[in-house]
């Protein structure tokens, strides 16, 4: 255990899908070399095999305290990185040419799987077929199976945060964390032969700068802060409204990441007319995020139902975002306000080897 956890909760009602997300932690965090087809935050559409593909099927993390076989995804199950003819569109003198990505292998579609191979896909049949979006990034697990795992002790569960890291020079690419995560969150990065995942962007937090995913996602659906924080979105979400669930929570791994589950539209009867009934099954999201799905749903639409009736509400003025900076704890400093000297900044992981690199673009994102 941490002395403190750092946590995140994504309402999943307000997902777009746009993706600003992962576009935001690739620019900020894996554009290094061998690093071009990870992509620590995805967002996967539900019902969907999500990323890597088929990743609930993989193995790995607890039951009952003890550790269960886990097998490691492949590159092909993460989907490989894809390039485009930037150089013939807008050097090569063709002006008939257009800009396409390159599958590689791929090219012939039927075997190509990219990050989010069911993007949009869904479930149901028309006119009550349904699906939302389901954005995952490492949940810095208070017990981190990934951790645990590892034979080299290369990574470790900062003690003030919680923030799990792998430390790249104590990685010797064993890849046991791959195999051990149930969530499959970490990559390997064949070019340097170590295994890397989201950092919960600590050089950001250390500075009072929430998460990039967070701070450029126009859903506002993304809040940060301390479990602990009373006063906090993360502890009146999880523990006072009790609206937000881990995911997979029978894996064992406690995780920090926390969804408040969608509402569902209704279905339609043969002829057309509106009915009472749910179009997302609810045993479906319980297999996502656990029995309590339906106390927090009923509170979400109790309280909505209080606010119809012009009463206030704390839980819908906190899931609406009014106030956007509410949203982050005590990481409200902008990025650019950041005070630092040096873009490259060093980081200190453990006390042991205290050399890996991160790019810190300050105030770029
Ligand atoms: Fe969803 Fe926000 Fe990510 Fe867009 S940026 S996909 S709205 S979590
Ligand atoms: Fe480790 Fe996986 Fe948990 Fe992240 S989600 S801390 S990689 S077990
Ligand atoms: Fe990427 Fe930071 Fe979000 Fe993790 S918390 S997915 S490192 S942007």
């Amino acid at each position: 255990m941490s002395k403190r956890q750092v946590a995140m909760v994504m309402d999943l009602n307000k997902c777009l899908g746009c993706h600003t997300c992962s576009i935001a932690c690739k620019t900020l965090w894996t554009r290094r070399e061998g690093m071009q087809h990870m992509w620590w935050n995805t967002v996967n559409t539900q019902p969907g095999t999500g990323t890597p593909h088929g990743y609930e099927d993989m193995g790995g993390g607890f039951r009952g305290g003890e550790p269960q076989k886990g097998f490691r995804p492949s590159e092909d199950d993460f989907g490989k990185a894809w390039t485009f003819n930037h150089e013939e569109v807008f050097h090569g003198g063709n002006e008939d040419a257009f800009l396409h990505a390159n599958y590689g292998e791929w090219n012939n579609g039927e075997n190509w799987k990219g990050p989010n191979w069911d993007e949009d896909i869904g479930g149901g049949e028309f006119p009550n077929s349904y699906y939302f979006y389901l954005p995952r990034i490492c949940n810095h697990c208070t017990h981190p199976a990934c951790l645990e795992a590892c034979p080299r002790k290369a990574i470790e569960k900062r003690d003030e945060d919680g923030i799990v890291l792998i430390n790249e020079d104590r990685c010797h690419g064993y890849r046991f964390c791959q195999e051990a995560c149930p969530y499959k969150k970490i990559y390997y990065n064949e070019t340097l032969g170590v295994s890397q995942k989201c950092i919960f962007c600590f050089p950001r937090i250390d500075e009072g700068v929430t998460t990039a995913c967070s701070r450029q996602c126009p859903g506002r659906l993304r809040f940060v802060g301390y479990l602990d924080d009373p006063e906090g979105p993360i502890h009146k979400l999880v523990y006072e409204h009790k609206v937000a669930l881990p995911l997979h929570q029978e894996y064992g791994t406690q995780p920090n990441v926390f969804y408040v589950p969608p509402l569902s539209s209704t279905k339609y009867d043969e002829d057309g007319n509106p009915t009472d009934e749910n179009r997302i099954p609810l045993e479906y999201l319980e297999s996502l995020f656990g029995p309590d799905v339906k106390a927090a749903l009923d509170k979400i639409e109790g309280e909505r139902e209080r606010v119809r009736h012009g009463e206030t509400s704390e839980l819908m003025d906190l899931l609406i975002a009014r106030k956007w900076l509410d949203m982050f704890g005590p990481f409200t400093k902008h990025p650019r306000d950041v005070v630092t000297a040096d873009p490259i900044r060093i980081i200190d992981p453990s006390e042991d080897a205290p050399q890996a690199a991160v790019q810190y673009w300050k105030g770029e994102v």
